[in-house]
């Protein structure tokens, strides 16, 4: 099967609510191009340069998705048009970014990513990091970055009831958060989670933004 029709299934099958990231890392602009004749406008990538040349060369009303660990010295180049940092991992990081925000005057959208797999190696925050870093006063002085939800990787593995767990605990995280620190905030609502081979499962934990690579553009290489 083609791109197109791969995206054109997976769009049949998302929930209400849902939308599809469409992981284009790796993948030639001539890919990425079939995608956004078919409608699809929300791409994600994992490395700064490799997200900063597709941008350039792309057209303009695509909205690029940032999912891959990021280091503070490499924010600069994304943040002029990045549209949704998924994969902030540290209170650093955060910082990192509001400060490059705040040279350009632009409030950065951001994601929390939480380490939910049972992989020692997945980056994010724990829930007693994420509420630590929420209460303090330099948190709250971060004027240029916007917290809109959540991100999780589930633990690679053909068991489904871990990884719904996985999912499942994701959720309680981001309604916890969502209670505590932004209960009138109509933005803090997105929950990235769901892989190619796990975004059914995904959908039904209450995902709302799936982020799927090799169901679409095939075999990463
Ligand atoms: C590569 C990647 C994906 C997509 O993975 P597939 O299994 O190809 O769908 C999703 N999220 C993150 C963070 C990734 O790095």
């Amino acid at each position: 099967m083609g791109i197109t029709e791969n995206i054109l299934n997976i769009n049949r099958s998302l929930k209400e609510g849902v939308r599809l990231i469409a992981v284009s890392k790796t993948k030639t602009k001539e890919e990425i191009m079939e995608a956004y004749r078919c409608g699809q406008r929300a791409f994600g990538e994992n490395k700064v340069q490799e997200l900063v040349d597709k941008y350039n060369a792309l057209p303009k009303d695509i909205e690029w998705h940032f999912i891959g660990h990021l280091q503070g010295n490499k924010v600069r180049p994304l943040v002029p048009f990045v549209h949704l940092v998924h994969s902030i991992d540290s209170f650093k990081l955060l910082k990192s970014v509001n400060k490059e925000g705040k040279r350009i005057n632009r409030v950065i959208p951001c994601l929390l990513q939480f380490h939910i797999a049972r992989e020692e190696t997945k980056f994010g925050f724990d829930p007693d990091e994420a509420v630590g870093m929420l209460s303090s006063p330099d948190y709250a002085a971060l004027d240029f970055i916007r917290l809109h939800g959540v991100m999780g990787m589930a633990t690679f593995t053909p068991d489904e009831i871990q990884i719904r767990n996985e999912f499942r605990m994701l959720k309680q995280f981001f309604d916890g958060l969502k209670r505590r620190f932004f209960p009138d905030k109509d933005f803090f609502r997105e929950i990235s989670m769901g892989m190619s081979g796990d975004y059914q499962p995904a959908m039904e934990e209450g995902s709302t933004m799936i982020r799927v690579g090799s169901l679409i553009f095939g075999e990463r290489h």
